[in-house]
């Protein structure tokens, strides 16, 4: 599933891929990707591509195109993909497939400043970084709840998901069901130091114009998620359930809180 990393790095190849060019059709292979009226983008040229939490925002000069990925969705330029469910056609470069076996990606045409309007309640952007310890504490400092659900929360901070949460909380050998509320300023300078080890590493290693998902069968490039062992210690990583979600952690390196 694309978190923050993902998106951002489609976001920055959209940009490479359509930036400057002028649109000469936005076609829906499938009716139900389009979950706003249909608005005519043809002629318009694409001023920008930008991120925003987990979605994606393509700034036209009268309109904006807001895209969420959802679990399964992908943009590659080209034709001829399976599972395209639109394609952004282009005046003098490749069209942009929307590429989506699970079909939950969505697509919204919105007046511009429309994203904008519909994403106020999101959180503060993590990234790009780095953010102090006093930063995330001002944020998340606040919630009694388990500190991986306050981490996931979009409302408080945007754009991580389950990955980027069990990834930070290893590196900070932070347990996820210790209360955010309870961390004392030491741990929450590790957290701001993992979640920027995390976020630049995660960065780091997509390639140009093919945004890379654990999901596809390539190599797991993450410390603790679908582990076995920890790098850090070699000690088995177990998982936990939270919110219906696994959570990955080692033992020995993230203590359970006391009590
Ligand atoms: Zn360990």
């Amino acid at each position: 599933m694309p978190e923050l990393t993902e998106v951002e790095a489609f976001a920055q190849a959209m940009l490479r891929w359509c930036g400057g060019r002028r649109v000469t059709a936005l076609e829906r292979l499938d009716p139900t990707v389009l979950r706003t009226e249909e608005r005519d983008l043809t002629g318009m040229t694409v001023r920008g591509v930008s991120r925003r939490g987990k979605h994606l925002i393509v700034t036209l000069d009268d309109a904006e195109l807001m895209v969420h990925l959802r679990m399964t969705g992908q943009l590659l330029p080209g034709e001829g993909a399976a599972f395209v469910r639109a394609s952004l056609r282009l005046h003098d470069a490749a069209p942009v497939q929307l590429i989506d076996p699970r079909r939950l990606a969505e697509l919204h045409v919105l007046a511009p400043g429309g994203a904008a309007r519909r994403l106020v309640g999101l959180g503060d952007e993590p990234f790009p970084g780095p953010r102090p310890g006093s930063w995330w504490r001002a944020r998340l400092g606040g919630a009694r709840r388990p500190l991986k659900s306050a981490l996931m929360d979009q409302a408080l901070v945007a754009g991580l998901g389950n990955i980027a949460a069990s990834e930070i909380l290893w590196r900070a050998r932070l347990h996820p069901t210790q209360r955010a509320s309870e961390l004392n300023d030491g741990e929450w300078e590790r957290l701001a130091e993992a979640a920027e080890a995390f976020l630049s590493k995660a960065m780091s290693t997509q390639e140009p114009d093919r945004v890379v998902y654990i999901s596809r069968g390539g190599e797991n490039p993450f410390s603790v998620y679908q582990r076995a062992r920890c790098p850090r210690c070699e000690g088995p990583v177990t998982r936990l359930s939270q919110q219906g979600r696994s959570t990955f952690l080692c033992p020995r390196c993230q203590p359970a809180p006391l009590g």
